[in-house]
Parts: C-alpha cells; structure tokens; sequence
C-alpha cells in the first residue's frame, strides 16, 4: 500500500492509460480524483474500482481551461483532503505535416498538453505548497518528448515542452517538498493509437500490419507494444519514491524504442 493516506489527482483518467494508472493507485491505498473531458467515462472507472465515496471522486475537467481546471482541482482537494501526487496525463494526436497543419489544430494540440500541464500542475502546486507535505507531480510526456516522428508536429513540440516544465518544477518545487518527473511511454494500444493506426496506412500507402510493425514497432528491442500496466507501474513507482533524489527526471518505458 505504497500510497495510503495520499490523495492523487489523474487528468484524461478515463483513457487507456489514465484508467490504468487509476487502477494501480488504487490497489496501492490512494484517495482518487479522476478528472476527464468525459466525466461520465471517469465515472464509470471509479464504479468498477468499487471505491467509497470519500476515498474516491469522478470530475469533469477540460484542462486547457484555466477556469474548469481550478475550481475541480479545488473541489477534489476539498473532498479527499488535499492533493499528495498529480498525474498531468490527457492529451490528443494529430496526424498532419507541419506543412499542412492549420493553426486552429496546432494551438488546439499545444493547448491541450501544454496549457493543460501548466495549469494542472499550477493549481496542484498551489495546494502542496500550502499543505506542507510536500508532494509528487508526473506529467505524461512520451518518446516524443526526445525524439520526433514525420506527421506529429505540435504533439513532438508538446511534448518536448513538458520535459522543460518537469525540470522548472522539479527546481521551483523542491522548496516545499515537490518532486516532478516525465513518463515517456512508447506507443501504447490505446484508443489514441488505435485511432492513428488507419490513418498512418493511409498517409504511407502501406497497411495497417506494416505501420504496426515497421513504423510504430521497428525500432523496440523485440517488436513489442509497452502496455498500460507497464506505464501504471512506472507512475507508481515515481509517485511513492520516497524523497527528492528522483526529480527533474525523463523515464522511458518503450521496449528500448528510445535509450537515453
Ligand atoms: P486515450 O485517448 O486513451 O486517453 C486520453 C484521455 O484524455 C481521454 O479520456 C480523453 O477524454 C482525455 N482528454 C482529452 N482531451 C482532454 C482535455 N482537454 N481535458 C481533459 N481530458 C482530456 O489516450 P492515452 O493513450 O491513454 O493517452 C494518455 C496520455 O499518454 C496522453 O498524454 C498521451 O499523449 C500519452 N502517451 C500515449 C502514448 C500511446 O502510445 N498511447 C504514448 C506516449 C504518450
């Protein structure tokens, strides 16, 4: 029960990894606040957690607004008794050349990522700050966060401004006690994947079995997906790690996709 007594608070928790995430914090004893654009699907996780009331809250959250983000980051501290760990984990994929790309779809991406793990990370900050137990803020970067790929501009520019935003807080933070570290996910079969798979066989002219396996799988060490479990048990470990010597820290879990 590496997180009894903590409270954590998990934006896009009603996706691939974000529910994953939620599962695994909550075998490890933590009070939850699954905050997602679909509030109906955060709750229907919390539902199969079968956790109580009091331990456990679904908000809806559109993290690219400043207004939405601070009232339910308020409200879950309210209800579950402070925030202890942030996971800063929703975000989108689009698919478009930096060529072509319009610039409603650019800041619409940016927006989502940055702005949004600005301003989730800002209102947690706020209240580890004044509760003065220190705390531990994960933002979901991605091998993107290193590496570009053709056809994902504003999502590679995002999330390489997130590894520059874990290192800010992890400096800013360790005044109060805040840790901060980057997750950086190789491609994971989630929805946000599956839904790119179509497209990328489309853009290349080659099926879906070759994206699978000479775009998205070709450079891992053995052909293999990273899993939802596995990102779960790295944000397990990084938010129970018991003091500020992992801070300012990228990890990467793809398979050997990416080796820093
Ligand atoms: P997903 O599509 O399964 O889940 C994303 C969740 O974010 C959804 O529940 C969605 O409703 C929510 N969301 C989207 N926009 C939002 C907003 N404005 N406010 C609040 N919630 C919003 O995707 P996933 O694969 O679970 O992705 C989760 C995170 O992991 C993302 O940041 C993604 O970039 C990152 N990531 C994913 C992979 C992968 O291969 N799946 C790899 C590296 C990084």
């Amino acid at each position: 029960m590496q997180l009894a007594g903590k409270t954590a608070l998990i934006t896009g928790a009603a996706g691939g990894i974000g529910s994953a995430i939620a599962r695994r914090f909550a075998q490890a004893g933590a009070r939850l606040c699954l905050a997602d654009l679909d509030r109906d699907a955060a709750q229907r996780v919390l539902e199969e957690l079968q956790l109580q009331s009091d331990r456990a809250i679904a908000l809806a959250m559109d993290v690219a607004s400043e207004e939405q983000v601070t009232q339910a980051v308020d409200q879950a501290a309210a209800a579950l008794g402070g925030i202890d760990v942030l996971v800063s984990n929703a975000g989108v994929q689009h698919l478009e050349a930096i060529a072509d790309v319009s610039y409603a779809d650019w800041r619409r991406i940016v927006s989502v990522h940055l702005d949004g793990g600005f301003l989730v990370t800002r209102a947690c900050l706020r209240h580890m700050r004044a509760q003065g137990r220190g705390g531990s803020v994960l933002l979901m970067g991605s091998v993107h966060s290193h590496e570009a790929s053709v056809l994902k501009g504003p999502y590679v520019v995002a999330k390489h401004g997130l590894a520059g935003l874990c290192r800010v807080v992890a400096k800013e933070g360790a005044a109060y006690g805040v840790r901060a570290n980057l997750i950086c996910p190789g491609f994971v079969r989630t929805p946000l994947v599956e839904r790119q798979i179509p497209q990328l066989a489309q853009e290349r002219g080659i099926s879906e079995r070759q994206v699978v396996q000479e775009v998205m799988l070709a450079t891992t060490v053995d052909g293999e997906f990273t899993t939802v479990q596995d990102v779960a048990e790295v944000a397990l470990f990084l938010a129970a790690f018991p003091s500020n010597a992992l801070t300012g820290q990228s990890i990467v879990v793809s398979h050997g996709w990416h080796m820093v």
